[in-house]
């Protein structure tokens, strides 16, 4: 089976979140278990140069808005697969990779040239996997092509929601300088009186795909649908969840070379190097004992940073640290901020994106806080399962598929988790997990609980082999 996995982002090329690591680590794992997998992702500005590996295509002249743009595209394998990057520079050398008003434009010209690509390399796959609103567009384009173009007659489209939160609203007036001018393409896109790019890619994908088994449900109800709820209970039955792998090349303590020290299951005596180096790179007290609560994650309402707010100082009154790493809203920055300069000896704040850092902070941590107000997956609290740092999250989306509350009785479970978005629920759960922090041997049943879970790409990869059948069957 031939795939093409189509993405805004992909590590270690783009990363803005769980999008990045899912794109890069599946066209890797799908290699691993015996699938013909090419990975089409941007160049930005961003991407380093020591990734463009060669020069595959000088000369992809894409016919776009009336006229030719002389895109190239470069070849790498530094995700572990075949990778193809689309460069044209006026829509991807900026200074981030998200955030312009023309971003359907900038996605809607990756999506047409990632197409025009692939013609050009070869035989049509069999599966195109598409990602997030940012690939709304190449699911219309394929949709219509399929119908006069023998070359993709026998191609299929997968659509992934990473999140449903975004969906690459625009104005309906722009789509015909799109070339989504056809009666077809303008009710794809149509959707109360906007064009949606998510609304196009779930009605026109062959199948649809969330990154978590439970967020599947979710997306259906009014909550989490972002008014496409009708959509997604209209298409249930070519939809199904797969919850995310993690890549354990990147994501092991026992080999991490970001950390000060290595452990693994059986040696914990690592961890409390990481604890120790961790507490003095944010200049804490050095005080081994007391737990560190950590949090790394875009500061946005989605990752539940108002329920943090409204604990804080009562976690506070604990003594525990607190370590946060992260950037997005100013309210929520300028609360961490706050927090450190109440509390300068137990909170320590990086305000920023930095890889290296959020492994240290998984490996020095006790506790990981995720009270998400939805998670469409969650990698975090997966990474912490195996970094021995006990997850604390809310039961939604994937944080309810992976993280299962501790039971002191039968001694199952691997982190701690509530139902209602309430602080006063999230607090309990915090007692709890101080309560069991302060008797070592349950404590590191619980780690262990954790770390012992597989959730390898292999058997996620394997999940999607499955759909990719069925969707062509
Ligand atoms: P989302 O995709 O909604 O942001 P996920 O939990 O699925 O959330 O994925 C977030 C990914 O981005 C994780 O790998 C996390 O470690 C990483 N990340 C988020 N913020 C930062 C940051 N400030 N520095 C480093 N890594 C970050």
């Amino acid at each position: 089976m031939r795939v093409a996995v189509i993405s805004a982002e992909a590590v270690p090329y783009s990363k803005t979140g769980g999008l990045g690591d899912v794109a890069g680590a599946l066209p890797k794992a799908l290699k691993a278990i015996g699938v013909d997998s090419v990975l089409i992702t941007p160049c930005y500005w961003q991407t380093k140069a020591e990734y463009l590996w060669s020069t595959a295509v000088d000369d992809l002249n894409i016919d776009w808005r009336g006229s030719t743009y002389p895109a190239k595209a470069f070849y790498s394998e530094a995700n572990g697969s075949p990778t193809f990057l689309i460069d044209a520079p006026s829509y991807f050398h900026r200074d981030s990779i998200y955030g312009y008003a023309e971003d359907y434009e900038r996605f809607a010209f990756f999506n047409h040239a990632a197409l025009a690509l692939l013609r050009r390399i070869g035989s049509a796959p069999e599966i195109i996997h598409l990602n997030d609103w940012h690939c709304g567009f190449a699911a219309v384009e394929l949709a219509s092509m399929r119908r006069w173009e023998s070359y993709w007659r026998n191609t299929r489209t997968v659509f992934s929601i990473h999140n449903m939160a975004y969906q690459g609203a625009f104005s309906p007036s722009e789509l015909w300088k799109l070339g989504f001018g056809s009666d077809f393409a303008r009710n794809a896109f149509s959707s109360d009186g906007i064009a949606s790019a998510m609304k196009a890619g779930l009605e026109t994908s062959d199948t649809l795909s969330t990154v978590s088994r439970r967020y599947a449900q979710e997306i259906q109800t009014r909550e989490n649908g972002y008014g496409l709820e009708w959509l997604t209970r209209q298409r249930a039955n070519r939809l199904i969840g797969i919850t995310n792998g993690v890549d354990y090349e990147v994501w092991n303590p026992q080999t991490d070379n970001e950390l000060p020290a290595n452990f693994n299951i059986d040696n914990l005596d690592g961890k409390r190097e990481c604890k120790r180096a961790l507490l003095d790179e944010f200049s804490l007290p050095i005080d081994l004992d007391r737990p560190i609560f950590a949090n790394i994650t875009r500061l946005t309402a989605q990752k539940g940073i108002d329920l943090m707010m409204q604990i804080a100082g009562d976690l506070i009154e604990t003594g525990a640290y607190i370590i946060s790493l992260g950037s997005g809203e100013k309210k929520y920055e300028d609360f961490w901020q706050s927090l450190r300069d109440y509390a300068p000896r137990q909170v320590g704040i990086y305000r920023g994106y930095n890889e290296r850092l959020a492994h240290r902070i998984e490996a020095g941590a006790d506790m990981f806080m995720m009270p998400s107000k939805f998670e469409p997956c969650g990698l975090n609290q997966m990474y912490s399962l195996r970094y021995g740092t006990v997850p604390i999250v809310r039961a939604v989306g994937g944080l309810d598929d992976t993280v299962q509350n501790f039971d002191a009785v039968s001694g199952t479970g691997n982190g701690f988790k509530f139902g209602p978005y309430q602080s006063d629920k999230f607090l309990e759960k915090i007692y709890e997990a101080l309560f069991a922090y302060a008797d070592p041997h349950v404590w590191k049943k619980i780690q262990r609980n954790g770390m012992t879970v597989d959730n390898s790409w292999e058997n996620a990869a394997r999940k999607y082999v499955e759909l990719y059948e069925w969707t062509l069957s």
